[in-house]
């Protein structure tokens, strides 16, 4: 089957999914949408009230911050994939639960395992630490992490940087070293089972990396 059927095929259970309480307050689900070719997928955390209105993912505020960082990198939305790691709105906007995280979890699984994408851009810190569990959106924004199945970059979420003069500096300093980091990615057989190699930017002309030792089952890091 090819991408688009495959893609199409799980919106078609998140359309119906009861897997958790949030399809309850949720007018829609939003399964994400965009380019299922493209090499570079961005992850959110939850739709908010415009995204649960629409069905479509970073349609508000945030979403419009987004548009326009992704043009300074010379990328329209519509050139890559846009989603979420939770599919319903979460109600009043609040964090999500670690048990809608892992209800959620197959399906996001399930896209990123059929679209492949070179570099997954996880925006603010429940993406990143759906990746990684040992993720600090502080320290590791702007490092690339090699995890045993994808290469994860993670950025401040632009909702953050709506609210901050400081994040939404560093949000633009992040997302100009996304060619560059998709152009000096690492090559699959450096990824080792259950090592995560963190690369500082900085140093990547250099091939400077920190290995981290975790402690995940499988030489799982996350829970993808
Ligand atoms: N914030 C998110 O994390 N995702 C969206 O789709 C919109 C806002």
């Amino acid at each position: 089957m090819d991408k688009v059927l495959s893609l199409k095929e799980i919106e078609k259970n998140i359309k119906v999914c009861e897997k958790c309480r949030l399809c309850k307050t949720a007018k829609n689900p939003v399964p994400g949408e965009g380019n299922p070719n493209s090499e570079l997928v961005f992850i959110g955390e939850a739709p908010g009230e415009t995204e649960d209105l629409t069905g479509r993912p970073f349609v508000g505020r945030a979403g419009r911050l987004l548009e326009t960082m992704l043009t300074k990198i010379g990328y329209k939305r519509e050139d890559v994939w846009i989603g979420n790691i939770i599919k319903h709105r979460p109600p009043q906007n609040r964090d999500p639960l670690p048990d809608e995280i892992l209800a959620c979890q197959p399906y996001l699984s399930e896209q990123l395992r059929i679209m492949s994408p070179k570099l997954i851009v996880t925006l603010g810190r429940f993406a990143l630490s759906y990746f990684y569990n040992d993720g600090k959106i502080s320290r590791d924004k702007g490092s690339l992490i090699a995890t045993a199945k994808f290469n994860v970059f993670p950025v401040y979420h632009p909702a953050a940087a709506l609210r901050s003069p400081q994040m939404a500096k560093a949000l633009e300093e992040d997302f100009l070293k996304i060619p560059g980091v998709l152009l000096n990615l690492p090559v699959p057989k450096n990824v080792k089972e259950g090592k995560i190699f963190i690369t500082s930017n900085r140093n990547l002309t250099k091939g400077n990396k920190e290995s981290v030792d975790i402690n995940l089952p499988d030489g799982q890091q996350g829970l993808f």
